[in-house]
């Protein structure tokens, strides 16, 4: 069995989200893919919000039959949803990481404006962080956020780069630097900006190798002017609310992951079973089943990793207590994505490279945004082996 830490009520709940999926992706992945129809995955989103299943993470919304719904729930929607179609799932993914610190910092009004329309599906969100001279040294940012005393409103002004959902979100959480005379980790505070606000632009959007049909791009922010109220958490509490939804994002990322696997250990085990190579099946060669058995135990590692990781935070476990346990998760199955992606197109040979004949070349270029996205692998290892050595400080 693979889903070990799973209970039967988890695993009703897969089977019910795997036929939500057949129904209402299923038929849509070929406009996501093909034409980067982004219509579509609006109306899945739509369609995902009104069966409940956005509201999984925020037991105070959900009012699904799942006893105690979770973030166990959410990574299955993920994984089932990156099973079919991978940028999908970013954009839903991505909508859940900027509805996860609204939910918990937002003040009331903001709150009840843009957290209900992101979790019931009418509306999606985007997280900004890294700008052209920062990505995984994020505390290092340049963008600047002052509070005008005079008109009682935040003021940002900054660039932001490869922001998913960039141009097409509703609302934005925005990190900036709000002391510049304290250490980064002190200084950072994060604001919602709402879409049209005035000043802010999208000066491009980018065109990736894989993910096609979500959108990422770059957000400039000129003079942006929120109300004081727009506020998340604190002043200058802008670095704990940013690793409080790494965690979060690396564990639905885990899900991500699984789900490219998993599609890509299908097509490379229905091949390896039906084509006749040198009077055998292709399975039947050791160095092809070689690669199917390397597949099959990265998946359950990448699934044990992941579910753990899952079950922690649902039994409350968070903060620090959990970054050794996401980072593992998330490093092991997007480098598990990779390797499956890699040997489906393999086992395939020239169909593996070719679009005419399925996904494999679809899965091999979309895995590889896995391992850079929401903290490279490099950033994943810093942080288990800082655990790992709490005496010594590693050098970055
Ligand atoms: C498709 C896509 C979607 C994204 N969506 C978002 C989003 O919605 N919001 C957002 O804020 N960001 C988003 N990002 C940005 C993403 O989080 C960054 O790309 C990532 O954090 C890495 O930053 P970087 O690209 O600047 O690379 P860099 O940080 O410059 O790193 C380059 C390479 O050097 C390695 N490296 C860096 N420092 C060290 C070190 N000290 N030791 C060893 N190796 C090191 C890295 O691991 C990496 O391999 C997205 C990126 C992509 C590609």
């Amino acid at each position: 069995m693979r889903d070990f830490f799973l209970t039967e009520d988890d695993r009703a709940f897969r089977t019910e989200v795997r036929a939500f999926m057949s129904r209402e992706l299923a038929p849509k992945v070929d406009a996501i893919e093909r034409d980067q129809d982004f219509g579509a995955q609006l109306a899945i989103t739509r369609a995902l919000g009104e069966a409940g299943y956005l509201k999984l993470m925020f037991p105070d919304f959900h009012r699904g039959t799942l006893p105690k719904p979770g973030l166990t729930h959410a990574v299955i929607v993920s994984e089932e949803a990156a099973f079919l179609n991978y940028a999908f799932e970013t954009t839903i993914a991505t909508a859940l990481s900027c509805a996860y610190p609204i939910h918990r910092f937002a003040r009331a009004a903001p709150r009840e404006r843009y957290l209900t329309p992101i979790l019931e599906g009418r509306a999606i969100g985007s997280i900004c962080m890294t700008e052209p001279n920062v990505g995984s040294d994020s505390a290092a940012m340049e963008a600047q956020i002052r509070f005008d005393e005079v008109t009682r409103e935040w003021v940002v002004s900054g660039f932001k780069r490869y922001i998913s959902n960039a141009s097409k979100a509703d609302v934005y959480v925005v990190w900036g630097v709000t002391d510049p005379n304290v250490p980064p980790q002190k200084g950072l505070t994060a604001v919602l900006v709402p879409a049209g606000a005035r000043g802010m632009s999208f000066p491009r959007l980018y065109d990736f190798i894989g993910r096609r049909g979500s959108i990422v791009g770059e957000v400039a922010m000129d003079e942006v002017r929120v109300p004081e109220e727009n506020l998340l958490g604190e002043v200058n509490d802008g670095f704990r609310i940013m690793l409080g939804a790494f965690n979060f994002e690396r564990v639905i990322l885990g899900g991500s992951g699984l789900g490219v696997s998993r599609a890509a250990l299908d097509i490379a085990c229905q091949h390896a079973q039906s084509r006749d190579s040198f009077g055998q099946k292709l399975g039947q060669k050791q160095l092809i089943w070689d690669m199917i058995a390397q597949m099959s135990w990265k998946i359950d590692a990448a699934e044990l990793l992941t579910h753990r990781a899952a079950k922690m935070y649902d039994s409350g476990i968070g903060g620090k207590d959990l970054m050794r346990e996401a980072s593992q998760a998330k490093l092991v199955a997007s480098e598990t994505a990779v390797f499956c992606a890699d040997r489906t197109v393999q086992i395939l040979g020239g169909d593996g490279v070719t679009r005419q004949y399925g996904k494999a070349e679809q899965l091999y270029r979309d895995a590889r945004t896995l391992p850079i996205v929401g903290g490279t692998s490099e950033m994943c290892k810093y942080l288990i082996a800082a655990r790992e050595m709490p005496s010594i400080r590693l050098n970055l």
